[in-house]
């Protein structure tokens, strides 16, 4: 049974009203309160964005104990379904929910296209001020919502959940704590739990992600690097009852080459040389001090046509060089094709 608690309700209810377009702190007769009220069904505060792929048996019930704490929060809100391809009947199953309740909105892709992409899509149609994301499969409890919610009212731009007590073998549950630990090191945003489906975001944060492959793990990196604040907070989780995990073993090592990608994306997009030509000059520097070593050996008459010290210096010339010129080419397609207003972020403005 999916539990139904409210923490910090008054602190989320006073943020949610400054949400609302030119109502700060309004008083209760207040006639954009009312216009509010007229279009609450119209205009969602609240999306909750859910990826769903061959979930049929889980859906009803989510929709269910979803409803049951989003209207316990008074606001307007959205549930946004994208069917990632289901084989089994979830999309019958999505179509009926979304008959019975116009909350519900829907999106089906063709085949299966991922998780990243699903919630890409789905972000693109929220209409929300904080979007919520969270898997379709009844491990994540929405009672934990309004405790997101709160933090966001605290004034975090994205808060991760946290599945402290993880319901999930240890197979599972093993990499991912090497995972994450890796990722902490990598990138320095500290989190115990960067890939939890359940997930809130101020609007900013998900309107401009590059969300493709399976880069959704990174959402909070890339989110920190854009100078959004990033906090995370335990969440309850539960076991899968129906159904089966879509994700093997092999999660893991595509998940690190994906953090090599989100490295490049975060840091260096901008400046490629920096990356290429620091790796480039490091190999070329060795290589160049091993043949001058060759060079001595040679003038003074000692044998070195058959040295392997003399192909490693002269690999690692050829190599410097090489990653010197990737970054250089990687400054020339910057300078030709990038858009130079999308490395920097603004916050806000006056006057402007
Ligand atoms: N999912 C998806 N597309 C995919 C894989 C997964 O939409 O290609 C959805 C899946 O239906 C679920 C969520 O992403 O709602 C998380 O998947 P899963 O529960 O299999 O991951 P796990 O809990 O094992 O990490
Ligand atoms: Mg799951």
């Amino acid at each position: 049974m999916i539990r139904c608690r409210v923490p910090g309700v008054r602190d989320l209810i006073n943020f949610l009203k400054d949400l609302e377009p030119g109502t700060r702190n309004p008083t209760p007769d207040s006639p954009s309160l009312k216009y509010m009220e007229e279009i609450k069904d119209i205009t969602p505060i609240l999306s909750v964005v859910i990826p769903v792929l061959n979930e049929a048996e889980s859906l009803a019930l989510l929709h269910q104990s979803l409803t049951q704490v989003l209207t316990s929060l008074g606001k307007p809100y959205e549930i946004l379904f994208v069917d990632d391809g289901s084989n089994d009947g979830s999309y019958k199953a999505l179509c009926r929910l979304s008959e019975e309740d116009s909350h519900v909105r829907l999106i089906k892709f063709r085949r299966n296209f991922g998780k990243a992409a699903a919630l890409s899509a789905g972000f693109a149609h929220t209409r929300g001020a904080i979007i919520i994301t969270m898997d379709g499969d009844l491990q994540d409890d929405p009672a934990e919502i309004p405790a997101l919610l709160s933090k966001i009212a605290e004034g975090w731009d994205l808060v991760s959940g946290w599945k402290a007590h993880r319901k999930d073998p240890l197979s599972k549950r093993l990499p991912s704590k090497l995972f994450n630990w890796v990722t902490t090191k990598v990138t320095g945003l500290s989190l115990h739990d960067f890939n939890c489906g359940l997930k809130a975001y101020r609007h900013e944060v998900i309107k401009n992600l590059p969300l493709y492959g399976e880069l959704h793990r990174y959402i909070p990196v890339m989110a920190h690097e854009q100078g959004f604040r990033v906090t995370e907070i335990k969440v309850r989780h539960h076991s899968r009852k129906f159904g089966k995990s879509k994700y093997r073993f092999e999660r893991y090592l595509r998940g690190f080459f994906d953090l090599l990608t989100v490295v490049l994306l975060t840091r260096y997009i901008r400046r490629p040389l920096h990356l290429f030509g620091g790796v480039g000059l490091l190999c070329f520097a060795a290589g160049f001090v091993i043949n001058l070593y060759m060079t001595y050996l040679w003038l003074i008459s000692v044998p070195i046509g058959h040295r392997p010290l003399l192909i490693l210096g002269v690999l690692l010339v050829v190599t410097g060089v090489q990653f010197i010129s990737m970054g250089l080419i990687g400054e020339l397609l910057i300078k030709e094709r990038g858009d130079p207003h999308s490395h920097y972020n603004i916050e806000d403005t006056r006057g402007i």
